[in-house]
């Protein structure tokens, strides 16, 4: 692991870093980066909405071909879907000897972006959201990261991508040096099989069980939605062992006896399967060409599930709550 005395942020120094797109990502690193005293400019295209953001929090917004001119580091920060797109526009900025970095391993990785030999390629994975990226910079903590360095043609890209994390408060919870390859199929594993897709689904079916059952959708809400963020919080505070220390030992008996019958063969299964299909890059396919046909698909199940009982209920519900914090999730 590397923490910020590993980690020497005077290599940026006389360096601008160039931050391609301003969104959940993009704003958190430009300004962690910016109060850690680095040169930073954001590159946008004009009609963006995020131009106005970037220059009230300022920072100098350029078009993103001249924002790669400037930089030493270009940071490309835009969706995974859309980096050949925004590589093709900016690639003319990209001189040799300069670093192009990800936030993600994605495009490289599956060939999206082919950056040629002379300049450095690395990429800087904060492991948390860009919202958390920034607020946990601001109160002096910091997401935990991963480096990865796919080419190293000036020898120092490993250094630099270590200041960069240092920059943007990563090594203040750690970083890890791994490859393009192994942080990006880590990557879509997890947001599928557990922290998006699995506990989406976990959630949902966890709620459709009780309604269905005839309970009433206000319980059945706080039930599995609202107090999985308590149970979450004792496991990253002390790990699943001391989560059960905590709760009580008929949830712990029901937790032991019956989570596997949840979590079964069939779903272990299913998991290896979703892993099959990273690897063999099956999935990446299936993206890059729902993304060529417009993300009809993916809009139409992004809508369907927004219209779920359990968001109805739950946003009622959240607007009686006023200590939760909406504003860094918007
Ligand atoms: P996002 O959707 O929040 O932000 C996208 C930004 O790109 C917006 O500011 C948008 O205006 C800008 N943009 C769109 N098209 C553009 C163009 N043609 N030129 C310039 N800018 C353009 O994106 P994000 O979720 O922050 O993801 C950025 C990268 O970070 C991805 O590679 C993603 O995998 C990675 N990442 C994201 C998270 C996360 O928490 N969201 C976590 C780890 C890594
Ligand atoms: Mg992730
Ligand atoms: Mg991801």
């Amino acid at each position: 692991m590397f923490y910020d005395d590993d980690a020497d942020l005077t290599q940026l120094d006389g360096k601008t870093v160039a931050i391609i797109g301003y969104g959940s990502q993009g704003h958190a690193h430009a300004l962690n980066l910016k109060d850690s005293g680095v040169q930073v400019v954001v590159g946008l295209r004009p009609s963006s909405d995020s131009v106005a953001k970037a220059k009230e929090h300022g920072l100098e917004v350029l078009e993103p071909v001249e924002a790669a001119s400037r930089g030493d580091v270009i940071m490309v920060l835009v969706p995974d879907e859309l980096h050949h797109d925004v590589y093709e526009q900016i690639r003319d900025g990209v001189a040799p000897g300069n670093m192009l970095l990800f936030g993600h391993g994605f495009s490289i990785h599956y060939g999206e972006i082919e950056p040629p030999a002379d300049v450095d390629v690395a990429l800087v994975a904060p492991k948390g959201p860009g919202h958390l990226v920034r607020r946990q910079y601001l109160e002096g903590s910091g997401v935990p990261g991963l480096i990865a360095v796919q080419q190293d043609a000036t020898g120092h890209a490993r250094d630099l991508a270590l200041a960069y994390a240092k920059g943007i408060g990563n090594t203040r919870g750690g970083v890890i040096e791994t490859t393009f390859r192994d942080e990006t199929e880590t990557d879509l594993f997890g947001e599928q099989a557990v922290l998006c897709g699995g506990t989406t689904e976990l959630v949902r079916a966890g709620y459709d069980t009780l309604v269905g059952a005839g309970y009433d959708p206000r319980l059945a809400y706080f039930e599995v939605l609202h107090e999985l963020k308590l149970i979450v919080d004792l496991m990253y505070e002390k790990g699943i062992a001391g989560m059960r220390y905590s709760i009580s030992n008929t949830a712990e008996y029901g937790d032991l006896t019956r989570g596997r019958r949840v979590i079964g063969a069939e779903t272990r299964q299913a998991m290896s399967d979703i892993l099959g299909e990273i690897q063999s890059g099956a999935f990446a396919r299936e993206w890059i060409a729902e993304n060529r046909a417009g993300q009809e698909s993916f809009q139409r199940m992004r809508e369907e599930q927004a219209g779920h009982q359990v968001e109805v209920v739950g946003k009622e519900l959240r607007s009686q709550m006023d200590w939760i914090d909406t504003a860094f999730h918007e």
